[in-house]
């Protein structure tokens, strides 16, 4: 025990002290103490206790049984949700995935000792103060990620945890203790037992931390091959290239994966092969779609002028062309040049959204409608004719009338 104060918001402190009050033990603990010795905000406040869940639930008016097998119980103070759960020791596992059973246990020590890593592991109440039975301060001190006991035997048990040491040297800039590094190594073709969620979940927040290319630990330690087709590869100058394009940009979901994924920059199916990767990982179609076509974007070349701003706009896409457009300013940071042009075309592209220049074929000027009404026959034909009549609009904004397009229109059914 050692005297450490953390401040908890009186929410936690409330819960705590309802529990003790009907005799039971309760303590933040895990990522929040950790979060709180660090200086950082912590994203959410978990609570471990003595108490069961039934016991919880009698306690607490409000509650939801998230994970009742596991021993989680949600209290609700208000719209927030505070996990409780009961202290536990997890039985053998499955598949190097699941605990086969889940023991209730009265001792914090037990509970502490089944989680992943030191900085993990510690509990606070402000009856007891800081409970750190594995040192997990000093390691906090040092910046290092070290399995809680052995961590052979820890990573054997959950394959998993492999990806989570990357993900919080990743978060917090830490490096990974040798034997836990070494453990990585030998057990790292266990990950190919881990669900895709899990392991989507863990590759995100690495990708959106504060040192998105600590990435390549996951291939240096030999668990990319168990996550990624082998044609994405990590290797010759995509390394420096990739590492620097994730390093400026913004932290942003969809850019860090497009940025990670230009590791396909070179490949001709660059945009099916990112595609195939994210539903691999059981991404959401939004991301798979965005991610995919900026993927396959890379190349469209463009340049500071209006007409090719549009057109880029029109053929890329009017939601992807301004992600395409940061990703580009990510990469001229990255290699110290082409930052003018970029800020040009930046500009222009705020200057045709001021003017609302035509971008699509549905704010042409005709319709397929007014087409029809001049004789032209619906069809292929027909397509092929708005389409060359908005690639002349983009090259000149004033051709958007009725008059102009309507007689072009006729004159392209005779050529085409
Ligand atoms: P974050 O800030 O990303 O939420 P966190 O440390 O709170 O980080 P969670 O995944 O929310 O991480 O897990 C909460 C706690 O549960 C961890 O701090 C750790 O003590 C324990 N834990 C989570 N996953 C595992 C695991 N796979 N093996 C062992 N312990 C785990
Ligand atoms: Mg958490």
């Amino acid at each position: 025990m050692e005297s450490w104060k953390i401040q908890l918001p009186s929410d936690v402190v409330w819960i705590i002290h309802k529990l003790q009050e009907n005799g039971k033990e309760a303590f933040a603990v895990g990522g929040c103490v950790r979060d709180s010795i660090l200086g950082k905000k912590p994203k959410d406040w978990d609570i471990t206790t003595s108490a069961s869940p039934e016991e919880v639930k009698k306690i607490f008016k409000k509650t939801v049984d998230t994970g009742i097998l596991h021993g989680t119980v949600t209290v609700m103070m208000g719209k927030i949700g505070y996990e409780v759960t009961t202290y536990r020791i997890d039985g053998e596992y499955e598949d190097n995935r699941h605990p086969k059973t889940v023991t209730f246990t009265e001792n914090l020590v037990e509970d502490l000792k089944r989680r992943d890593f030191t900085i993990n592991a510690m509990a606070y109440n402000e009856k007891v103060g800081l409970v750190d039975v594995f040192k997990g301060r000093d390691d906090l001190e040092k910046g290092v990620i070290r399995c809680v006991g052995i961590a052979k035997e820890r990573f054997e048990e959950d394959a998993l945890r492999m990806l989570r040491a990357v993900r919080f040297s990743a978060q917090l800039n830490f490096e990974i203790e040798e034997k836990t590094k070494d453990a990585i190594k030998e057990f790292s073709s266990n990950l190919s037992f881990v669900s895709k969620e899990r392991i989507q979940t863990e590759l995100m927040k690495l990708l959106v931390s504060d040192n998105p290319e600590k990435i390549e630990k996951v291939f240096c330690y030999g668990l990319g091959e168990w996550i990624f087709p082998s044609y994405l590869r990590w290797e010759g100058e995509l390394i420096e290239k990739t590492k620097g394009l994730l390093r400026e940009t913004q932290k942003d979901s969809v850019l860090r994966w497009s940025a990670f994924l230009l590791l396909l920059r070179n490949r001709s199916g660059k945009q099916e092969e990112a595609e195939e990767i994210l539903k691999g990982l059981k991404f959401d179609n939004y991301t798979v779609k965005f991610v995919s076509k900026l993927v396959g974007a890379w190349d469209y070349d463009y340049v500071a002028e209006e007409k090719s701003v549009r057109k880029g706009i029109a053929w890329i896409g009017e939601e992807i062309f301004p992600l395409l457009l940061e990703l580009k300013r990510a990469n001229c940071a990255f290699e110290g040049k082409g930052m003018e042009e970029i800020d040009r075309v930046l500009e222009i592209y705020q200057q045709i959204y001021d003017r609302g220049d035509c971008l699509t074929i549905k704010s042409l000027a005709v319709t397929g409608k007014d087409l029809i009404a001049n004789g032209i026959k619906p069809g292929e034909l027909m397509g092929q004719i708005l389409n060359q009549l908005l690639n002349e609009v983009l090259e000149e904004p004033k051709r958007n009338t009725k008059e102009y397009l309507l007689k072009r229109g006729i004159e392209l059914e005779k050529v085409m």
